[in-house]
Parts: structure tokens; sequence; C-alpha cells
């Protein structure tokens, strides 16, 4: 996933790859020096005296980088691992549902909220303003109108889509300067820009030059919100998020941020699955829950 450390050749003779790696990594401490460490590409020693072949450099990268990346995910492995349920497009039949669970399991969640769904009905409202007294909810910017659905023209007026979540900002009272973009998979925040489709990018770009940070997502899990059929059982889903987070496939290791739809819980199975699957990783795994506000965690 992180294509800029594959096949990354560098001849520079002034870094010598040894003194990069002697840094004892058990023992470094929460700054970073890992999640750096796992994207940095490989550097080749380069020798004057003597030519090497191309063949020999690219096996040379490749051994140097899977005994880094194994040392490295040792490391990580034995750090705190985080995980991020974001629930999209509420107030939705089924918010309410989400509410009652997350504060029966004590657990923080995150909530990309429509402004315009809350205008459509009084229970639709009431939901609204549950997320925003539950503290174990924080609720951020996914637009007021979600492009009507209608991605590409949406994003074709950047400033047009930008008033858009402006609006919904001031209409919902939203505290944090976090968006996700409808339809969209795109990350910018920090030192870190990611674009799934280059229509989205003009938005999202002017999103973050006005102080925004735009978050997409590693894993989706999908339920049919009528019948609460998963298209993912809650044992795939576990099973994916176990392997991200122990691959360090995700686009932070040690993060992982699973998207889910508030309409999802509208049933009472739907809302089962849910419960289940909290469970499941309270019960089997160290990970904690957090908010999209403390994200990345980086060690
Ligand atoms: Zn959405």
């Amino acid at each position: 996933m992180l294509t800029k450390v594959a096949g990354a050749v560098s001849t520079s003779p002034q870094i010598n790859p040894i003194t990069t790696d002697s840094v004892p990594i058990e023992t470094a401490l929460a700054n970073g020096v890992l999640t750096k460490r796992w994207r940095e590409p490989i550097i080749f020693p380069q020798d004057t005296s003597c030519t090497v072949g191309r063949d020999s450099i690219a096996r040379y990268i490749k051994a140097e980088q899977h005994r880094r990346r194994d040392s490295v995910r040792r490391a990580l492995d034995k750090r705190p691992k985080h995980i991020y349920f974001t629930f999209d497009d509420g107030p939705l039949i089924g918010s309410r549902a989400i509410d009652s669970i997350v504060t029966a399991k004590d657990i923080r969640v995150s909530a990309f909220l429509v402004g315009r769904h809350r205008k459509m009905s009084r229970a639709l409202n009431r939901a609204f303003e549950k997320y925003k007294e539950n503290s174990l909810i924080e609720c951020y910017n996914h637009s007021f109108s979600h492009a009507k659905n209608r991605f590409t023209t949406f994003y074709n007026n950047p400033i047009g889509a930008y008033d858009d979540f402006a609006k919904n900002e001031v209409d919902l009272g939203l505290r944090h300067k976090i968006v996700r973009m409808p339809g969209r998979n795109i990350w910018i925040y920090d030192d870190m820009r990611r674009v799934d489709l280059q229509s989205g990018a003009g938005t999202a770009d002017l999103l973050a030059t006005e102080g925004f940070k735009i978050f997409g997502w590693d894993v989706e899990w999908k339920i049919h919100g009528l019948t609460g059929k998963p298209i993912q059982s809650v044992d795939e889903i576990y099973t994916r998020l176990r392997n991200y987070m122990n691959n360090k496939s995700s686009m932070e290791p040690n993060n992982v941020v699973l998207l889910m739809h508030d309409d999802m819980f509208r049933s009472t199975h739907g809302q089962e699955l849910l419960t289940n699957l909290i469970d499941t990783l309270k019960q089997n795994t160290d990970f904690s829950f957090e908010f999209m506000s403390t994200y990345p965690h980086r060690y």
C-alpha cells in the first residue's frame, strides 16, 4: 500500500544504511521513529570501487526491506494498537441504536454527519442531539448535502463543494475541523496526502488549506439496512481488522479505521452484529477504541 517504499532506488553515497538501522528500535520512544522507518525507502550503499548490476541492487533492496520490515513489525507489535469505529451519513434511522450500543459497551466512536438529514424529521433531529450529548461520540463533517449523491458534479465545483462543508459545520455546530468526503476515500492530514480519485482532489486540497483534516478509511463493513443481512460476517470483518493491524497494511501502522454507515443498524439483527463485533474485539484483542481527532497514534 505504501508505494513510496516499493522499488525506491537511490545510490546516494553519503547515507549508510547500517547506521540508519543501528538505533535500537526496541527502545525507540513513541515519537514516530518506527512509523518513519516502516515507510522509509531502502538506500543502496554505493561502493565506487566496483560496479554493481541492477539485479544485485534490486535483490539487495528486497532482502533489506524484508529484514527491516520484520524487525519494525515486531517492535510495532509490542506497542499499543488503535481502532477507529466511524459511522457515516447520520443522523439516520439506526443512529439511536448506535448511540445506545456505544454507551452500553463504553467505546469511543466517530460520526461523520450530514446536516440535511437532521432536517428531515423530528426523530432524526433528536438522534443528532443524542450524538452531541454523548461524550463517547465525536461529531465530524460529511458535508451538508452529501453531494446529493452526484459526486463528480459536486467535486467539479470545489468552491461550491467547500461551501457545502462550511455550511454543515455551522449548521451542526461542529467543534472539530475533521472531514470525510462523500463518495471518496481521500486522506490529507499532517504530512500525508493520498487521493483515490482525482475528482475530489481540488475540494480536498481547498479544505486542507482552510485547516481541515480529511480522513478516509482502511476497511469497510457493509450490512443491508432493512434485512440486517451482512455482506461480510462479523468473523470476516474481525479477521480483516486483525490482518490490517498485524500486517501493518493500514494507512498508519497500528491504527485501523473501520467505515460503517448508520443505516446498517436499523434492524435488530444489524444491531446484534455490531454488538457482537465490539465484544469479539474486546475479548480477543488489546485494541483501544479511539476518536478520529486523535488519529494517528505514531510509534
Ligand atoms: Zn456518505
